[in-house]
């Protein structure tokens, strides 16, 4: 303990800094606009698997304060379309490697995840999950309450609740992981690479001249670039506006909070997309607990006493026993919603302005691998197949990729 507090006061590091700070330059090859784990995984892979490290990333407050500093942490691939079926799973992929590849401890700890059903068309869409699953090579299956009883004995299983629980879908390579050193991880990779990582640098306004990006002006100054990434979720609409390009979609806060610590023993993630409500249990043994998103379009960030009535009324129905734990804190996080509950990925009608927007409550399981495919884009000018469904131009085409049954709550 004195050793430690001799370290505090010394004014002597033991450890390296994890980023560098830099003065910002007048010219960049790419800007990407967001320091959250989309902008920073861009950044590392542009710089890893294609050479390109003249790049910046602007934030305008410090790097993980979005979204990717405030999510329940949840990794999972178990979607409902074909399309998101196959791009989570090499998300999960990526993540299965990633503390070896960044060599950073990430906590990644794959529990297996529960969705459960209340009714016989909840049953019915698990069944439907499960077979798309499947038929992707991803592991998940529906399973009944006897074996739900084994993986979590302390649900309440019994016909005495007002929406007794039928079955689940089982995705066990679902899990958590810690969202703060994902994002320090890959700051700390690009910042290796050459990247340059400018917190507390916001973004005031984007040139553009015949429908091509110029520039993009900051409260730092102005600098030249032809390609802009804009990866800033919850503000992503303003963003875009700003290149004159609309988006469809509406910025929702969402709300979280912790309990107590409490000893282990929940040892699966459990979803209930009837009851709106989820949990796990943290490796400080709080639980984390959330629910979908407020009704109403904000950027407010507040926490409200309805969210924490309406979400431990619905935990206890599940799990009866906590009626004792004690909320240790909460707080709401931006979430940028589109009408069909996936992402919008790729090249906008203002060349040289990207997006990689429109994450809602999902995209922090999304990071590595959007960032990788998103780096592949802007290296190569061509959409990779995996991106292709959640182009921009979906919407005018109507080819919308509803991914709202498997979405809307469980992150
Ligand atoms: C409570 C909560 C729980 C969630 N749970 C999960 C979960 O369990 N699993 C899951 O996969 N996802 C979850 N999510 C969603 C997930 O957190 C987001 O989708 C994801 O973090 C988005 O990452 P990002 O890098 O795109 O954006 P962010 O992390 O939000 O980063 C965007 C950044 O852009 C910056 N920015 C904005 N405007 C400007 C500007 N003008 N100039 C410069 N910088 C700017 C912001 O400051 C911010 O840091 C949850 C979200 C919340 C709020």
């Amino acid at each position: 303990m004195l050793q430690l507090i001799r370290h505090g006061l010394n004014g002597k590091r033991p450890f390296p800094r994890m980023w560098r700070e830099h003065e910002l330059k007048d010219r960049y090859e790419v800007v990407i606009i967001g320091g959250g784990v989309h902008g920073l995984a861009a950044a590392y892979y542009l710089a890893r698997d294609h050479g390109i490290t003249d790049v910046a990333v602007l934030e305008k407050n410090y790097i993980g304060s979005g979204g990717s500093g405030r999510n329940t942490t949840i990794i999972r691939s178990n979607y409902l379309t074909p399309e998101g079926v196959l791009f989570y799973d090499e998300s999960v992929k990526l993540y299965e490697t990633l503390a070896l590849e960044l060599n950073f401890n990430l906590l990644f700890s794959q529990r297996g995840h529960l969705t459960l059903a209340h009714n016989d068309s909840s049953v019915r869409t698990m069944r439907w999950r499960a077979e798309v699953n499947q038929l992707q090579g991803v592991d998940s299956r529906l399973i009944w309450p006897d074996e739900i009883a084994r993986l979590c004995p302390q649900l309440d299983l019994s016909d005495h609740p007002r929406y007794p629980i039928l079955a689940a879908l089982y995705h066990p390579p679902g899990g958590v992981i810690r969202h703060d050193a994902v994002v320090w991880g890959y700051a700390r990779g690009a910042d290796l690479r050459g990247v340059h990582i400018h917190q507390k640098t916001e973004v005031t306004g984007i040139d553009v001249t015949n429908s091509r990006v110029t520039g993009v002006r900051t409260t730092r100054g102005t600098i030249k670039t032809g390609v802009v990434l804009n990866a800033t979720a919850g503000w992503a609409t303003l963003i875009s506006d700003m290149a004159g390009v609309r988006l469809p979609i509406t910025t929702h806060p969402l709300q979280a909070c912790v309990s107590e610590s409490l000893k282990p023993f929940l040892n699966v993630i459990i979803v209930s997309g009837s009851l709106h409500v989820y949990v796990s249990q943290s490796d400080r043994g709080e639980l984390v607990m959330g629910a979908s998103v407020d009704p109403y379009t904000s950027y407010s960030l507040d926490s409200t006493l309805g969210f924490l009535e309406g979400l431990s009324g619905h935990l206890l129905e599940l799990m009866p026993s906590l009626a004792r734990v004690k909320i240790l804190r909460q707080w709401a996080g931006l979430c940028d919603m589109t009408p069909d509950y996936s992402p919008i990925m790729g090249f906008t009608p203002v060349e040289g302005f990207l997006v990689d927007v429109g994450w809602g409550t999902y995209g922090f399981k999304a990071g590595p691998v959007s960032g990788k495919r998103m780096a592949e884009l802007i290296a190569t000018d061509r959409t990779p197949d995996l991106l292709a469904p959640f182009r921009l131009s979906r919407f005018e085409e109507g080819r919308l990729v509803g991914e709202k049954g498997a979405a809307s709550v469980g992150h």
